[in-house]
């Protein structure tokens, strides 16, 4: 299904293509939403930085049912004030088919999180609607089983998916949280015409391996990078080691326009 190499989005900011043959696009913001300050103060500064895209989640996968779970559809209010503020287009994540139209109300591509790549009646829904939608990778999926999760949106009707890889598990969790699998962006461009998008921030799970992560994903040809920034990491509600700050953000973002395909 589908043959265009590319997904148009259309954001305040004009439409954002993301595909082999355009710039390289940056989605950036916290994992978290977690209040108004600090969701419009990321998207301000990651504006400037370069991103294209706001991403912060709403409603999150968390591993401990005592963990935060995000604000829910207060968040996606905020969520839709840092658009309004900003002009960058939201990417963020959906969990149930139930938040469905509340999540495609405000964001401009729905991620469907590595934990949900195989939840068949989440695949359909948003393959039943028009939103770009963003796959991550399962932890533990392989190319073929990612590819069938995307075949479930394209054969709902959705032709505009992206792929997005954020780590698998291996066995040496010591250092890494997951291994970044950058081998896909080669073997996916191989295999099919969807763009690829690298997430050296989950891949990672700590904020000083995100830079040389995102050059290599560069290296190898993706077409987008997802990388995680929070005002203040130490505070951060969920996934504060991995992210960068605004500054460091800023920095490499710099560093990426000189080796590859530029913002
Ligand atoms: C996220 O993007 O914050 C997230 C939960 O990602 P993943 O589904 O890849 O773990
Ligand atoms: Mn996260």
């Amino acid at each position: 299904y589908g043959e265009a190499s590319e997904v148009v989005v259309p954001t305040p900011n004009g439409r954002v293509y993301i595909g082999e043959h355009h710039p390289l696009v940056v989605v950036a913001g916290p994992c978290s939403v977690e209040n108004e300050e600090m969701i419009v103060e990321t998207a301000k500064r990651v504006k400037a930085a370069g991103a294209k895209f706001l991403r912060g989640g709403a409603y999150k996968p968390r591993t401990s049912p005592y963990a935060f779970q995000g604000h829910g559809e207060s968040a996606l209010g905020l969520l839709a004030g840092a658009r309004e503020a900003t002009g960058l287009g939201i990417i963020t994540e959906v969990m149930d088919t139930a938040d469905l139209p509340a999540v495609a109300s405000v964001a401009d591509v729905i991620q469907v999180g590595a934990r949900n790549m195989q939840n068949f009646a989440l695949l359909k829904k948003v393959g039943a609607q028009d939103k770009p939608v963003l796959l991550k990778r399962g932890m533990a999926a392989t190319i073929d089983e990612w590819l069938m999760a995307a075949e479930y949106i394209l054969a709902s009707g959705n032709p505009n998916v992206i792929l997005c890889e954020r780590g698998i598990r291996t066995f040496d969790t010591k250092y890494a949280r997951n291994t970044l699998d950058l081998s896909v962006i080669p073997v996916l461009r191989s295999l099919t015409h969807l763009p690829i998008m690298i997430d050296p921030s989950h891949g990672t799970g700590k904020s000083e391996y995100v830079a040389p992560m995102a050059m290599a994903a560069i290296a190898a040809g993706t077409d987008a990078l997802m990388i995680e920034v929070h005002p203040n990491p130490a505070k951060a509600l969920s996934d504060g080691p991995q992210s960068l700050t605004p500054e460091k953000f800023d920095r490499l973002v710099q560093e990426m326009s000189i080796i590859g395909k530029v913002v």
